[in-house]
């Protein structure tokens, strides 16, 4: 029958199409990822991405460097919106890999895992199958953000004797407009 051709075809089309928008969806977040310059924009990739995927989303988190036990990757003062980075240890991933589009995954990786608890997930084991199900569906299975949460993202400095090391403890610094107002709207 030509009507349920007709439908059978629509549905084939509706599949395909989905499959591509997936498709183009981790391209772009992928692209972004690797060019994002600072933690300003790995952040906003932080909060697009978590918005997509789960549909939480929280404004006015401020984001501090600090240089913290190496086997800390930041925290997250509950009751504030303060997220607090080890700088010490961003710096030393930086230093082994080259990479910033290691760095940039690592940072991504730290700071989502913040990000969901100060959305409101306390459990440690909800929060690390989160920022898997986040990196999966946004970045794609086989992605370097996707194996950061699966395994770890110490995984990037594995090998490096991070006891051995001493950090010179620096002033804890504020990142500066982390959520500019869109500049579009000043006149
Ligand atoms: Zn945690």
């Amino acid at each position: 029958m030509f009507a349920a051709e007709f439908q059978g075809d629509n549905l084939v089309k509706a599949k395909e199409s989905l499959t591509e928008k997936d498709f183009s969806k981790i391209e772009s977040y992928r692209l972004r990822i690797d060019e994002a310059e600072g933690f300003r924009g790995v952040w906003e990739i932080v909060k697009d991405t978590v918005k997509v995927s789960l549909g939480e989303h929280r404004l006015g988190m401020l984001l501090f460097l600090d240089d913290l036990p190496l086997h800390l990757g930041a925290y997250h003062q509950l009751g504030t919106n303060n997220i607090v980075l080890n700088r010490s240890l961003v710096n030393i991933v930086e230093a082994v890999t080259k990479s910033k589009k290691l760095v940039n995954a690592f940072v991504y990786s730290i700071l989502t895992h913040e990000y969901l608890h100060a959305l409101g997930h306390v459990s440690e084991a909800e929060v690390r199958s989160l920022v898997y199900d986040v990196s999966r569906e946004c970045f794609g299975e086989d992605h370097i953000l996707t194996m950061l949460a699966e395994k770890t993202p110490w995984m990037l400095i594995k090998g490096i004797p991070l006891n051995d090391i001493t950090v010179p403890k620096q002033a804890m610094e504020l990142i500066k407009d982390l959520e500019k107002p869109n500049q579009r709207y000043i006149v």
